[in-house]
């Protein structure tokens, strides 16, 4: 299977380049040129798999110049113990028979983005040696917050790589500065940027087209690469917990095999959601996907109307990971409906990088509303809807979650449908303890790792080990630099 650019241009090429090359020539992102399918005889067998198997066949479907051994060895590693505390990976949890939340944060840092971020390394890895690159990789990463501690994790002590993750440094909850100040491993490093994120973004992407810096890197047997959710090779694997999640709807009753699962997604950058479109279009029975989204309502709103515009005032939120304007991943969705025509792709792209807005066809709009629904939640809502499920159900829930949870509310008051639905759980709540437990009416006299065990004492729930082992940790690093002093730091982590 060959992998070809959003926006029409280049050459055709396999997974491992995709993976290697990370974005196509012409700007654009690689997708399948053509989609696999999975049959439900399939989906049932793999019901009685665990997770791994799951994993494996799914991924395997898609990347098919990796033997099913690769394949196999990789899942091993990535799902296998000590890095996620759940049996399952990825287990689902029943608020009542018609909505699930499916945790996806039982990983080593707690939040979704272990699910792809265990696996990228060893398929960036394999796919740099499959394209005869053998400069060490230096993986440049600028998060808010869950990326960045999940890409330092994945990335630990593997060999040929390197990762340096700057963060905002007033833009992160304590829990995630601490997880990530903390790192341990020989090949990392963290530092904190004078700036919010979009500068700290910024001043990645400077690096990235700095084509003097880049060379000097290359003489010195460096490889500039990113982690972010544009490549192919975190996507896939994302790919497989909807599949999961199916399996273990049917094995458990709450789903006949066959039967349409809706699923509500807590949207930032597109890729989760994106992955249950995959989902679907390879033949997992799901019906609507919703796309919840915060305050920054970019997405539900081009959802609803066809227009995505940026042009807007940004919002820092208590769901900090899905504060952002240009979700890139959606460059994705636009590509498969407008019937794979790079050329619409590459003008809607232009409008956006011109005027900071684009509409797309009647026909497309109506493409997606087939298969999307769009639905936003506010700061209040998101606070009150935590203490509500709590309050109902004993369930504890996170800020992200919490917006995908009121979305399906309301999208079911709207629409009158009350399909079986999943919700999908992209982080631990103590991983934003601060608004977790000011939501249950609390205003927090702690600050640092104490907001764990003050959560935990409130709710009698449990925090996950590597939070609760947070306490009285030291940092490690220290660093603060200005945006324009990121380059720099860069060259000193390199040179040592
Ligand atoms: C990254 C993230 C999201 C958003 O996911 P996208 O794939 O960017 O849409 C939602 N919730 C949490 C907790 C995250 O870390």
């Amino acid at each position: 299977m060959l992998y070809q650019s959003t926006r029409g241009g280049g050459a055709k090429v396999t997974a491992s380049n995709a993976i290697a090359q990370g974005l196509a020539g012409d700007g654009g992102l690689f997708v399948p040129e053509s989609f696999p399918v999975i049959p439900l005889d399939q989906i049932i067998e793999l019901s009685k798999k665990p997770y791994k198997e799951r994993a494996a066949y799914t991924i395997g479907l898609f990347l098919d110049d990796f033997s099913r051994e690769e394949i196999g060895a990789y899942t091993d590693l990535a799902y296998g113990a000590p890095g996620f505390d759940h049996p399952s990976i990825a287990p689902l949890y029943e608020l009542d028979a018609k909505t699930h939340f499916l945790e996806l944060w039982h990983g080593p840092t707690c939040a979704f983005k272990d699910m792809a971020l265990q696996m990228l390394p060893h398929l960036l890895v394999a796919s740099l040696k499959k394209t005869r690159e053998y400069r060490e990789v230096c993986i440049l990463v600028a998060t808010s917050g869950d990326t960045g501690k999940a890409a330092l994790e994945g990335f630990r002590d593997v060999p040929g790589t390197k990762v340096h993750v700057f963060y905002p440094r007033d833009g992160v909850s304590e829990v995630q500065k601490i997880q990530m100040v903390s790192q341990e491993g020989g090949n990392v490093n963290v530092t904190a940027v004078e700036g919010n994120f979009d500068d700290t973004q910024a001043g990645v992407k400077a690096i990235f087209s700095d084509e003097a810096l880049r060379g000097q890197l290359s003489e010195s047997g460096f490889l500039l690469s990113s982690a972010n959710s544009i490549n192919w090779g975190r996507l896939v694997p994302q790919i497989a917990y909807y599949i999961s999640a199916y399996c273990d709807l049917i094995s458990g009753g709450g789903a006949t095999p066959g039967e349409n699962v809706d699923f509500c997604v807590p949207t930032g950058n597109f890729g989760n959601i994106l992955a249950a479109y995959y989902a679907k279009k390879i033949g997992l029975p799901i019906g609507r996907l919703i796309c919840a989204s915060n305050r920054n309502d970019v997405l539900a709103q081009f959802i609803t109307t066809g227009k995505y515009d940026t042009n807007r005032p940004f919002f820092t939120t208590v769901s900090p990971s899905m504060d952002i304007l240009v979700s890139s991943n959606l460059e994705r969705l636009l590509f498969e409906i407008s019937r794979k025509d790079g050329r619409v792709v590459s003008d809607l792209m232009s409008e956006l990088s011109g005027s900071g807005r684009y509409e797309v066809s009647a026909q497309a709009r109506a493409e997606i509303g087939k298969v999307f629904s769009g639905a936003r939640c506010s700061e209040e809502e998101t606070m009150v809807t935590i203490r509500e499920v709590f309050d109902t159900y004993g369930y504890l829930i996170d800020t992200h979650t919490a917006v995908a949870y009121k979305a399906l509310c309301d999208h079911r008051a709207a629409s009158g449908e009350d399909n079986t639905t999943v919700v999908v759980s992209t982080a631990s709540p103590f991983k934003f303890c601060e608004s977790v437990i000011g939501s249950l009416g609390r205003p927090s006299t702690y600050g640092g790792a104490e907001l764990i065990e003050e959560l935990q004492e409130l709710t009698g729930a449990s925090a996950p080990a590597p939070l609760r082992s947070l306490k009285g940790r030291l940092p490690r690093f220290v660093e603060s630099v200005p945006v324009d002093g990121m380059k720099d730091a860069v060259m000193r982590f390199l040179e040592k």
